[in-house]
């Protein structure tokens, strides 16, 4: 790994470390309350994911000053992107885009994009999958995501524990709890 590199993955740790000492009280309350929430939550799966999204999207607006991550900076979407089937009901239901009726066998789409990504953008963002909003770097530029890059060394991501023992909980609450690429499925 050469020095920038080196950099970087020190940058993120120190960083990492930065937004738990600073996350607001009330966000690290509810974060830790977030699985025991969705245990007794009546809801169904579907409205119980809107719901993680949504606190979701709370929570990385304060994280917003400590990432590169931004519009127009696409290099995730090359990545392997696992989707459930939960989220493919989701996306399709709110997107009325439909999966395919000839899914691809499973395979390994690292370097391919994501059929969402048009112009360096993400069409679906307001329904992008969980991979993709727990995909937030913390370094201090974004030269380490390049997927040339990515498998170069070990990087901090962002990673809050309860949201993603919720995450599992209720993708398993769903009847089907299979998980794709989201190229195997819509294309
Ligand atoms: S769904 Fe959107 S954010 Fe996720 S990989 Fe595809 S284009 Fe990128």
């Amino acid at each position: 790994m050469n020095k920038e590199l080196e950099l970087e993955q020190e940058n993120a740790r120190k960083n990492s470390e930065i937004v738990i000492i600073r996350l607001p009280n009330r966000l690290a309350k509810r974060e830790g309350l977030l699985l025991t929430k969705f245990f007794n939550h009546q809801g169904n799966p579907l409205t119980k994911l809107k719901d993680l999204y949504s606190f979701m999207d709370e929570l990385f607006s304060f994280v917003h000053q400590f990432t590169p991550c931004k519009k127009g900076c696409s290099s995730c979407c090359y990545y392997d992107v696992s989707i459930s089937e939960l989220e493919i009901q989701y996306i399709e239901g709110a997107t009325k885009i439909k999966r395919s009726k000839n899914p691809k066998q499973s395979s390994t789409f690292h370097g391919t994009p994501c059929p969402f990504l048009k112009a360096g953008v993400c069409s679906i963002y307001e329904y992008r999958p969980f991979f993709c909003r727990q995909h937030v770097a913390l370094t201090r530029t974004s030269i380490w995501c390049h997927p040339d890059k990515c498998g170069t060394g070990d990087f901090t991501l962002l990673k809050f524990s309860e949201i993603l023992r919720s995450y599992n909980f209720i993708i398993r609450e769903n009847d089907n709890a299979s998980i794709f690429d989201i190229r195997q499925i819509f294309q």
